[in-house]
């Protein structure tokens, strides 16, 4: 089985890192916890780091951290569908919203549960993705305090999901004001103000005020150690907490020549020659090493693993990825390992296929 390395250390420490750095601007952490499905071991490990807010779009995730005894609270940070308010009820402490219609099926349903649910009113500051339009702020928070067992504990927004918008100094203050706005008009105290996620890293190590944002939710920061605007490591943090190593199982000498005519693969993608192979290879007579490993589009995203040895992958499909070996001797059984971006971790841990190795 192929293997995915998980450093609990590494993690820890980025976790310390980032809750510190954000802590000195007076602003709380939220550890988005999807990308890893919620694994609980990782989840423990984060809250002996110190991490008290987890974070997660699934509240199937959410269930098994509570299951497995995590002490958290837990924020569903994927608006909730109808079919699953009771569940969002009983697992977690707080959700992100942006339609009334679900907030008051979440009040009823807390009413039923003897529950005080709690909301984060999310605003469309641009990114088009959730969210409410924030010139309607008014109204939506008049009808929440309204309603009876749900408690309005702050607003959010992201930036950089759908549309891929930058949170810059004038977009944040513009959302900090709508926060000023709403606590003086209806005496609030928003526990969070929630400015977005690993793409604000920038924003934050450079405004001089962050306002009234006084919480983050970050997941690719903490745990591939990267901002999410240039991609650039984040001083002091690992970016190798995850590795990723696969086996070979096949090393033929195959031709440099495609015998046509052609199609398309698997998954109906025209390949160009070009993407194999150099065009000056593009002989006949000519042969390259190939080999496969044991990993494939089911377990992984292959365009965001990168090889640490010096090999070519020139593809894959649901089971195998083609790698050309260049000039390096292989043997079946050897392990070649990978560095991983978000996409690719996501997929991995999702992957019953992929062993999680804990060290
Ligand atoms: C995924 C997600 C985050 C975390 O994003 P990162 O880029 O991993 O920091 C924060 N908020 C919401 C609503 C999300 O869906």
């Amino acid at each position: 089985m192929p293997t995915l390395e998980i450093n609990l250390q590494k993690i820890q420490h980025n976790a310390k890192i980032l809750k510190n750095l954000l802590n000195k601007q007076k602003i709380s952490l939220v550890a988005v916890v999807k990308v890893v499905q919620g694994n609980p071991v990782i989840a423990r490990s984060l809250i002996q780091a110190g991490i008290k807010y987890l974070g997660d779009s699934r509240i199937t995730n959410i269930i098994k951290m509570k299951k497995a005894n995590i002490d958290a609270k837990f924020m569903l940070i994927r608006v909730p569908s109808i079919t699953e308010i009771p569940l969002v009820v009983k697992y977690a402490d707080y959700s992100l919203n942006s339609e009334l219609k679900i907030i008051k099926l979440l009040s009823n349903e807390a009413i039923k549960q003897r529950k005080i649910h709690n909301i984060i009113l999310m605003l469309d500051m641009g990114d088009l993705r959730e969210g409410i339009n924030p010139s309607k702020i008014e109204w939506y928070v008049k009808e929440i305090l309204s309603l009876k067992n749900i408690k309005l504990s702050g607003i959010g927004m992201n930036v950089k999901c759908f549309q891929g918008i930058i949170p810059t100094d004038d977009l944040m203050s513009e959302f900090s004001n709508y926060a000023y706005t709403i606590e003086k008009k209806f005496g609030l105290d928003l526990n969070f103000v929630s400015g977005g996620n690993s793409a604000n890293y920038n924003w934050l190590m450079t405004c001089k005020n962050p306002g009234a944002i006084n919480n983050l939710r970050m997941g690719e920061s903490l745990f591939l150690g990267k901002e999410t605007i240039n991609f650039k490591e984040i001083p002091n943090l690992f970016i190798d907490a995850f590795k990723l190593s696969a086996e070979i199982i096949e090393i033929k000498e195959r031709s440099t020549f495609i015998r046509g005519p052609v199609i398309s693969n698997a998954f109906g993608e025209k390949i160009q020659k070009t993407q194999l192979f150099n065009e000056d290879n593009l002989e006949k007579n000519k042969t390259r090493t190939q080999a496969l490993l044991n990993i494939g589009r089911e377990d992984v995203a292959i365009n965001g693993i990168t090889p640490i040895e010096d090999i070519k992958i020139l593809g894959g499909s649901s089971d195998y990825l083609v790698i050309d070996v260049k000039n390096n001797i292989f043997h079946i059984g050897d392990k070649l390992n990978f560095d991983i971006n978000y996409e690719a971790l996501l997929r991995l841990m999702a992957s019953s296929h992929i062993h999680k190795k804990f060290i």
